[in-house]
């Protein structure tokens, strides 16, 4: 068969989420994704492969602004970025749902408030089997429901360094994960709480991720179809230019097309922009979908730091990602515009060490540093700006021009975090801003709102040039405050789909 009712192009979070919620409908679906299914192996838990040898990552090189190749930590696969990703799902606060200012400048209302969100925020958290403990997060937004499982209970060490910060005055919650855990029969627990999650694959497929939390239920009808290996590289319009007719996808190196009814783009912020810029025509001389000239403008990708902190006491916690801190997200008495969350990350082996420390430090320094050492991923929110942009070059490569903003917040964050952990006895701090490479919350290059002339998705994420094209992954923001940014993306995939359902019937 050639034609369906939908097709969806990446099957990630957003493409995942709207496969999963409109399996239902009994609509004829196919998913187009162009990487494979990551295999289950050894190598998915080993930190040698995962930072020495980028495995799973793709090996595409992409341009910077100046035009220096990098490579992206991105990945291809089932489930999109999601089958790496440290799965602390978070909503958004409240507030960054309205105009934020921020010492770099500002961060824009969007045309939602939370509590239109909120009822999706709610289903995504039941469908990624969220743990968590409402009323502990000093900036949580309300919530209608208490988190579908329990929080996952810290480890002695972070236990002990929570309790530390706490007597400072701090609020420290538990993080709200999407893993199968079950926190009262641990032993009768698909997730075994192991060493390497952030950002490792799961090899027992016990991480909510978009694959597993989405897609595999989707496949189970036999009204969904998914092919993988299956690069979509062209999107073909009818003659008025209106509508899309058909996609074009390299299939093990030959080419298909097939058409649909309505047309669903959910490959990533970055590729989604890619694929719009490259379909320049008579009836779309800009690209498609992009007669605002704002597709691959906005790009945002978070200022995160990492703080390697080391204390004589050894950590011997496995599963270290279960504590955060919001006490600054708005600010601090020192500083009156916001600085950010924190939160734990994987536990450093030596191996991640080495990408902090000169070569000349021996492994077994490196290890012992390993051991004693507590590791915080400090995430400040960055500012939507149209001269960070996504581009294509013309020879065909993908180019992130882009220059950070709001950066004195964030490096009063770091420092000021490690004053706190001074005072509860980490002396050394191995801190690293993460670079363009990391692009893992790619959002914003396709910004969502009612006006066609500055954005290009309305607000039901349907473009404004195109009446059956919508995208439906990272793309929509028009802001992202410090909040990981894949619950945000299932809640909204989440509504759109509840207003394609209104549409097909
Ligand atoms: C190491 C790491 C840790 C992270 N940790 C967290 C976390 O703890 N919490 C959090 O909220 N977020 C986290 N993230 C971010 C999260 O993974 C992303 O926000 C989320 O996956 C984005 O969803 P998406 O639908 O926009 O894109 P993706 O999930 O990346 O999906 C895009 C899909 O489209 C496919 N595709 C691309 N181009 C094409 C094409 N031309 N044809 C067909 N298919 C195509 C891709 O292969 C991919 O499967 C992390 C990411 C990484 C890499
Ligand atoms: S902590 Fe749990 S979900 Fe994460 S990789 Fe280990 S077993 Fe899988």
């Amino acid at each position: 068969m050639n034609h369906y009712d939908i097709i969806i192009i990446g099957a990630g979070a957003g493409g995942g989420t709207v496969a999963y919620s409109l399996a239902p409908t009994g609509k004829s679906i196919l998913i187009l994704e162009r990487g494979g299914y990551l295999p289950k192996e050894d190598d998915n838990w080993n930190p040698d492969a995962i930072f020495q040898g980028r495995k799973y990552q793709i090996e595409e090189k992409w341009l910077d602004r100046d035009n220096e190749s990098f490579l992206p930590q991105a990945f291809y696969n089932v489930g999109g970025n999601t089958k790496v990703y440290g799965a602390a799902l978070q909503r958004m606060r409240e507030e960054d749902f309205g105009e934020v200012k921020h010492q770099g400048g500002v961060s824009p209302a969007w045309e939602f408030s939370y509590q239109d969100f909120e009822p999706y925020y709610t289903r995504a958290e039941s469908i990624f089997k969220i743990h968590g403990q409402k009323g502990e997060d000093i900036s949580e937004p309300p919530l209608s429901a208490e988190y579908p499982f329990p929080s996952l209970p810290h480890e002695p060490r972070i236990q002990e360094v929570a309790d530390d910060l706490q007597k400072l005055g701090l609020h420290p919650h538990h993080l709200t994960l999407a893993v199968d855990r079950n926190v009262k029969d641990p032993e009768n627990s698909p997730c075994i709480c192991c060493a390497t999650c952030d950002p490792y694959p799961c090899k027992l497929d016990a991480k909510m991720d978009a694959q597993k939390a989405c897609v595999d239920p989707a496949t189970d009808y036999d009204n969904v179809e998914l092919k993988i290996n299956a690069k979509v590289t062209r999107l073909f319009t009818n003659d008025s230019g209106d509508r899309v007719k058909a996609v074009e996808v390299e299939i093990n190196g030959s080419s298909q097309q097939y058409t649909a009814d309505t047309f669903i783009l959910s490959a990533g912020a970055i590729n989604s922009a890619v694929l719009l810029l490259k379909l320049k025509s008579d009836k779309h001389p800009q690209g498609l979908a992009n007669s605002s000239g704002m597709v691959g403008r906005n790009l945002m990708l978070h200022n995160h730091s990492a703080i390697i902190a080391i204390a004589d006491r050894p950590n011997l916690t496995k599963f270290q990602k279960t504590l955060g801190f919001n006490d600054f997200y708005f600010g601090s008495p020192e500083h009156n515009y916001p600085l950010g969350q924190v939160q734990m990350t994987g536990k450093s082996k030596w191996n991640r060490l080495a990408d902090f420390s000169p070569d000349s430090v021996p492994k077994a320094t490196l290890e012992y540093m390993a051991e004693h050492a507590v590791d915080w991923w400090l995430t400040s929110e960055d500012l939507p700006n149209p001269n960070n942009r996504v581009l294509v070059t013309p020879d065909g490569k993908i180019k992130v021009d882009f220059t950070r903003n709001n950066l004195k917040a964030h490096q009063d964050f770091v420092n000021m975090w490690q004053g706190y952990l001074r005072k509860v006895g980490f002396f050394l701090f191995l801190v690293k801003q993460v670079p363009l490479s990391a692009v893992w919350h790619q959002v914003g290059t396709c910004k969502f709102g009612s006006d066609p002339k500055t954005t290009v998705l309305d607000l039901n994420c349907r473009t404004h040039d195109l009446n059956n094209l919508y995208v439906v992954d990272a793309s929509f923001f028009p802001s992202m405050g410090a909040i990981n940014p894949t619950l945000t993306i299932v809640a909204n995939a989440l509504r759109v789909s509840d207003s394609l359902k209104e549409s097909l019937r």
